[in-house]
Order: structure tokens, then sequence, then C-alpha cells
């Protein structure tokens, strides 16, 4: 059954009509999912009753319930939610001087086997719906009273190997008539998925893109993302800067800095003989480490000259701020620690 979060007004207002009611009831409908984030359709007092009771029988409301929240001493909270099918997924809100981010999921599970990353230990299970990451939200709205206006794609799963879930969230979320949320101030983050970077600059939204880049050369990229196997950093790039071309939107990329292996100054040097030229920003994050990787985070000293290094031959860099390193910070990590608890439960473990 259709999803009615995921729905535009258009397409509940010819819903509306199918069921036998005037296209206004649809966009009233609109409304109460999208502004007032109503979680059952009782809730939607102004609609008939049987038409409440008709979209009950022909359609499914996404919906998410609080599973779990930590809240770290600086203020990030972060959340487990649990699906209308009893899969979790993680969220994260960031109280930044800028305003308020969240940090949304656009899968449960990956299958992309970044070899640093929590997400991904399991595989995919689903795709997640507009609505699912919309709820993500909302919800995170009603539990913290404020109004986010930030939001990066950079929670569990590829936002690019669901694509077309993600642009329908995308242009539901800055709808002027749902919550409005500027595109400018929305950032997706892509492993690198070369033709989905070609056809996302085509869709021409004023979001930011951020690639994960995490190594200068290919053979060490190879080493630590399964999709460097794929494309090359060429191509890759070449997708990038059509990206740029084609929407106006200056390209961020992401390098993870792991001790050891890709934090060196010569990595640096070489990082910034890569991006020389191109309108960009680099963000660093010192790596998360995750208990079932083994991999380690770059000491602060090489950190901080693994930027002075690239600020000085002039490719723009910050240092990503640690938030939440109290509570589980890596992605998935909450998740996983929920599954081994329903594994031993179920005596699996
Ligand atoms: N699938 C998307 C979003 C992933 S999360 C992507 O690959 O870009 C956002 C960023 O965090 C990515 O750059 C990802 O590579 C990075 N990341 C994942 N696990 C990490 C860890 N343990 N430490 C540091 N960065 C990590």
């Amino acid at each position: 059954m259709q999803d009615l979060r995921s729905m535009t007004e258009a397409e509940l207002k010819t819903a509306a009509q199918e069921l036998g009611q005037p296209a206004y009831r649809g966009a009233q409908l609109f409304d109460w999912l999208q502004n007032k984030k109503i979680r059952s359709l009782d809730e939607a007092l102004n609609l008939p009753k049987a038409f409440r009771e008709a979209l009950r029988q022909h359609y499914a409301l996404s919906t998410l319930t609080l599973h779990t929240l930590q809240v770290s001493r600086d203020g990030t909270r972060k959340y487990l939610f649990e699906l209308p099918d009893g899969q979790a997924i993680e969220s994260v809100f960031m109280p930044y001087d800028y305003g308020c981010t969240v940090c949304v999921s656009s899968q449960v599970g990956c299958r992309m086997g970044c070899r640093f990353c929590a997400s991904t230990l399991n595989g995919l299970s689903r795709n997640l719906l507009p609505g699912e990451m919309l709820e993500q939200v909302f919800r995170i709205e009603e539990e913290t009273g404020k109004r986010v206006d930030h939001i990066v794609v950079m929670g569990m799963g590829e936002p690019l190997d669901n694509p077309d879930n993600l642009i329908r969230f995308i242009r539901l979320i800055s709808d002027p008539k749902g919550k409005n949320l500027s595109q400018r101030n929305i950032t997706v983050s892509t492993c690198g998925l070369v033709p989905q970077i070609r056809a996302l600059a085509e869709e021409k939204l004023g979001i930011t893109l951020a690639l994960s880049l995490h190594a200068p050369d290919d053979e060490l990229r190879r080493t630590m993302m399964p999709i460097a196997n794929r494309y090359t950093i060429a191509e890759t790039l070449a997708a990038c800067d059509e990206y740029f071309e084609k929407t106006g939107r200056r390209m961020s990329y992401e390098y993870s800095l792991v001790r050891g292996s890709n934090d060196s100054e010569a990595h640096a040097l070489a990082l910034a003989k890569l991006l020389k030229g191109r309108n960009c920003h680099v963000n660093l994050i010192p790596v998360n480490p995750v208990t079932e990787r083994g991999f380690e985070a770059s000491q602060e000293a090489a950190v901080a000259l693994f930027q002075k290094t690239l600020e000085k031959n002039g490719i723009n860099a910050t240092i990503r701020k640690k938030m939440g390193a109290d509570i589980d910070g890596a992605c998935g990590q909450l998740r996983r620690r929920l599954m081994e608890q329903h594994a031993s439960i179920c005596g699996k473990n």
C-alpha cells in the first residue's frame, strides 16, 4: 500500500477525488501530514470519518516510534527509532550555533561495505520511504520542541542507492506548503555512485552534495571503500564537477582521517593536488572508532597539520567538530547494540 506521508499535495488531491471526495480534502490531509505531523488519521479532525476510513483501507501511514534516546553532554541527542515493520534506524539532533541540525538515515543498513563504517556491518535490510525520512525530522522536532532548519543525510545508508525516495523527501520537506525548509540547508553525502551523481545533477536541486573521498589515490581508496573498485577517483571527480556546473552548488569533500593510513602530510599534499583549481570545501573527520573495525583516529597534531597543509595549498578545509562522542557517536553503533541485545535475548549469541 502506498504511504500517505510520501505523497505530494497534488497526489493527495487526486487520491481524495478517487475516493469520491472534493480535491480540497487532499490539501487538508497534506497539511495534517506535513505541518501538524499527525501519527494517526484519527487526529485529522476536519476530515469526514468516511474519508478517513476509506484512506485507511487503501493507504498506509508511515510513523516512527522512539525506542531509545541518548543525550550527550554537548547537547547532541541520538535517537533509535522503530519502524512499523519492527526495523530500527538512527537519527541525530545537533544544536549548532547557526541552527538545529538533524542527521537523517536513508536506508535500514547499507550495502556499500565501507571498512570503517558500522552501518554496513549487516548489509542492507531495506530502503526508507520519503515519509520515514520526514518522520525522523518531525519526531525530533516534537521531542525537543525545537525547529529544525538544517538537514544532513549522513545517517545510516547510502542516499544515492535510494535516489527516488531521497529526491521525493527533499521536495516534500522543502515544499512551501509543507515544512518549507530551504534546500540550501540540506546536505546529501554519497560514497560516490557516479551515474546517480550525474542523474542528481539533472534534478537541479539547491542542495549541497558531499562526496566521501577519504583517500587521494585509487589504490588506498580501494582498501577503505569497495565502491572505489567500481569507479576511479578521476571518474568520480568528473561527475562532481558536472554536479557543480549544472547546479552552481559548491561540492564538499569528506575525508575521514585514519591513524597511520591516510593522515600523513604527503597524503594532504596529494589531496591538495587532486582538488586543485576546484571551488570546493574539504571536511576532515577524525575517524570514529568502531569496535568491530579496528581503525584508530588520527592524533590531534596530525589532524591539525593535515588541515594546515591543505589550506597552505589553497584548499578550504575544516575539521568536523566532534559531537556526541560519549553517546555511540558513529552511525549504526546504537542499532548494532540493539541487534546484539535482541540476539542474546533470542539465544542466538
Ligand atoms: N553513505 C553516505 C553517508 C555516510 S555517513 C556516504 O558514504 O557518504 C557520512 C560520512 O561519515 C561519510 O563520509 C562516511 O564515510 C563517514 N563515516 C562513516 N563511518 C565513519 C566512522 N566510523 N568514522 C568517521 N567517519 C565515518
